[in-house]
């Protein structure tokens, strides 16, 4: 059996991505199935079928990537604590993959870190060894890689920028505390922020009738075309937005002097509408002069990241194996 395919699959609340072709070439079939909240081994099994019914007869899986959300220990291959899938909590992600595609070298990884493994082998963070990643979901996930090496964390806990605090009397966030980036740059916040802005005496006509309108239907992309509509409510709630944006995004600056920032996620379709206000910020807390020019920017493999990247992760764990193997 020739073994020269690699397969990558980002396990979301709802469905699997996955991307297969050959070697460090992820693209050449993607798609999802459907994820078992209850139980990794029949998503696994699902997968499985998927994949045996795209390769062609004499081909196999030589390396498989698995990017999940939450706590991902990549020396015993356990799941810790994950918010979106609590059944598969504890589970053996290394040991139900190898069922799955037996005879594969597999690679784990946390979502965020697998969709920066993306972007920086295929989209924005190319060419790139010392990279800083936020993802603007209903959350915001962050990841760091320096000198080509994802940054896990002693305890694999690294990357947790969303919750860095920015204002202690700020709008309270999903973890408890006031004031985290999440709570302002965050689909979660940014709403309800935009419903604050809307019950205010002075808010502008546009945002009061859009809020109204929308209802529970309100998403970020509505606010940001309202925006771009010279809305003045809407367009100060991404400005102020970006700021926040910028300030966590300076803080990093200082600590990590990055080639670049790359910013993605759902949040982040608002583009310059945030990105601008979030550079001038940025620029304003760096104090090494030549990193206040550092590039922040939009990444560019939108939902399909952590699956290229859980490959890539796969491709490359396979490479460091061979060699032991033969020897
Ligand atoms: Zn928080």
């Amino acid at each position: 059996m020739n073994r020269s395919l690699t397969l990558g699959a980002d396990v979301g609340g709802t469905y699997v991505k996955y991307a297969l072709g050959d070697g460090d070439e992820p693209g050449r079939w993607t798609g999802e199935v459907p994820t078992d909240p209850a139980s990794p081994a029949i998503t696994f099994g699902r997968l499985a079928a998927r994949v045996a019914e795209l390769l062609p007869p004499d081909a196999g899986i030589g390396a498989a990537g698995l990017a999940c959300a939450g706590i991902v220990d990549v020396r015993t291959g356990r799941l810790g604590r994950t918010p979106n899938l609590p059944g598969w909590e504890g589970a053996d992600l290394a040991g139900l993959m190898g069922i799955a595609f037996p005879g594969a070298a597999i690679a784990l990884a946390n979502d965020v870190n697998a969709a920066l493994a993306g972007e920086a082998r295929f989209g924005a963070g190319r060419n790139g060894s010392d990279l800083v990643m936020l993802a603007l979901g209903t959350g915001v996930g962050g990841a760091v890689m320096i000198e080509g090496r994802l940054l896990a964390g002693h305890r694999f806990g690294a990357g947790e920028i969303g919750h860095t605090i920015l204002d202690v009397a700020g709008p309270p966030c999903n973890c408890g505390n006031r004031g985290c980036l999440e709570a302002y740059a965050g689909s979660r916040g940014l709403l309800a922020d935009a419903r604050r802005r809307a019950a205010a005496p002075d808010c502008s006509p546009g945002l009061r009738a859009l809020v109204a309108e929308r209802g529970d239907e309100l998403t970020t992309r509505n606010l940001a075309d309202l925006a771009t509509a010279s809305d003045s409510a809407a367009a100060a709630l991404f400005r102020e937005a970006g700021e926040r944006l910028g300030q966590a995004v300076g803080n990093l600056l200082n600590v990590l002097d990055p080639d670049r920032v790359i910013i993605g996620g759902g949040v982040a379709a608002a583009g310059e509408l945030l990105l601008g206000p979030c550079r001038e910020t940025a620029a304003r807390i760096v104090l090494c002069e030549a990193a206040r020019s550092t590039p922040i920017v939009p990444a560019q493999l939108g939902s399909a990241a952590a699956a290229f990247g859980a490959a890539h992760l796969a491709a490359i764990h396979l490479a460091a194996e061979a060699p032991r193997e033969r020897s």
